[in-house]
C-alpha cells in the first residue's frame, strides 16, 4: 500500500463526512485536507518517549499496542480559513472555534475508526491508541501523544505554545493509526525539537490567562482557564489563541521550505 492512496481514502473521507460540515456554513469544511507523515514502529525515537523528560514512562510504543506493527501514520488537520479567522480576535474563543474544538474532534475520531477499518478490508490489522480501551490520561500525561507521534513522522516541530508546528502551521488536530505493514518513513527535515518556531512571543501576548512566557507553556494554567470556558459555555469549549493570529498559524514563520 502506498501512502498516497491512504491520503485519498483520508481525502475523501473529509469530503463526504457530515462531521466535517456545519450547518449554515455551506461549502465551507471544519477541516481542510491533512498533511500524513509516515514513521517506522521500530524508529528509536519512540523509546525515548518513555523518559520523564519527554512524555513519560506511562507512553507505549507501537509495539505494545499493536504486537506485529510495523508503521505509524500520523496526520495533522489544519482548521478552515474560516475558523482560523474568526479565532483572530482576542479574549474568549470564537464560536467557530469552539464548534471546530468538539464537532472537529468528533470527526478526528471518526477519520481515525475509517482508517482502522479501511485497513482491516484490506487485509491489515490497524489501531488508532486514542480510540483503544487501553489509552490513558494522568496528571496530563497520555499514553500516546499525538503530538509527539506527529514530530516521529516528521510532520513538524514544537513551538514555544507546546503546539505542533507544521507546514500548514499549527491550528488544526492530530491523529494517529499503527498498522502492520511497512510504508516508507517520511524525511524529518529538522533537527531540533522547536526547529520551526521563531520565537517570535506572539503567542505570549495572545494568551488569555498569561500561561506561556519566554520559558514556554505552563499547562495547568491552561487547563484551568479551559475548565473555566467549559464551566460557562458548556459544552462547547475552547481557547486556540495561540495557535491564531500568530505567524505559525497555518504556516511555518521561518524560512524553511
Ligand atoms: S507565535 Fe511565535 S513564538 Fe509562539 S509558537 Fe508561534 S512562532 Fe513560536
Ligand atoms: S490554549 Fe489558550 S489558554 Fe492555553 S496556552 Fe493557548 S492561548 Fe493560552
Amino acid at each position: 500500500m502506498k501512502l498516497c492512496d491512504i491520503q485519498q481514502v483520508v481525502n475523501n473521507f473529509l469530503d463526504v463526512n457530515p462531521l466535517n460540515r456545519v450547518a449554515g456554513w455551506g461549502e465551507v469544511p471544519i477541516y481542510d485536507y491533512p498533511l500524513l507523515g509516515v514513521a517506522a514502529a521500530e524508529d528509536a525515537l519512540f523509546s525515548s518517549l518513555k523518559e520523564e523528560t519527554a512524555v513519560g514512562p506511562q507512553h507505549c510504543s507501537p509495539a505494545e499496542w499493536l504486537p506485529d506493527a510495523q508503521g505509524v501514520i500520523s496526520y495533522f488537520l489544519p482548521f478552515s480559513k474560516k475558523i482560523r479567522e474568526a479565532n483572530r480576535r482576542q479574549g474568549i474563543a470564537s464560536d467557530e472555534w469552539m464548534i471546530g474544538r468538539i464537532q472537529g474532534e468528533e470527526f478526528n475520531n471518526a477519520l481515525r475508526d475509517e482508517l482502522v477499518n479501511y485497513f482491516a478490508a484490506t487485509g491489515y490489522t490497524a489501531i488508532s491508541p486514542a480510540r483503544d480501551s487501553r489509552f490513558t490520561v494522568i496528571n496530563r500525561r497520555s499514553s500516546w501523544s499525538e503530538r509527539h507521534i506527529a514530530y516521529i513522522a516528521g510532520l513538524g516541530t514544537f513551538s514555544l505554545s507546546r503546539s505542533l508546528i507544521t507546514r500548514c502551521g499549527s491550528a488544526g488536530r492530530l491523529g494517529s493509526v499503527i498498522v502492520n505493514f511497512a510504508l516508507t518513513p517520511t524525511n524529518r527535515n529538522y533537527t531540533k525539537q522547536d526547529e520551526y518556531c521563531s520565537n517570535c512571543g506572539a503567542c505570549i501576548l495572545r494568551c488569555p490567562p498569561l500561561a506561556i512566557t519566554e520559558e514556554g507553556k505552563d499547562n495547568a494554567i491552561c487547563s484551568a482557564y479551559l475548565d473555566r470556558v467549559l464551566a460557562r459555555y458548556r459544552p462547547k469549549y475552547g481557547c486556540g489563541k495561540c495557535q491564531t493570529g500568530v505567524p505559525c498559524e497555518d504556516k511555518i514563520p521561518l524560512a524553511h521550505g
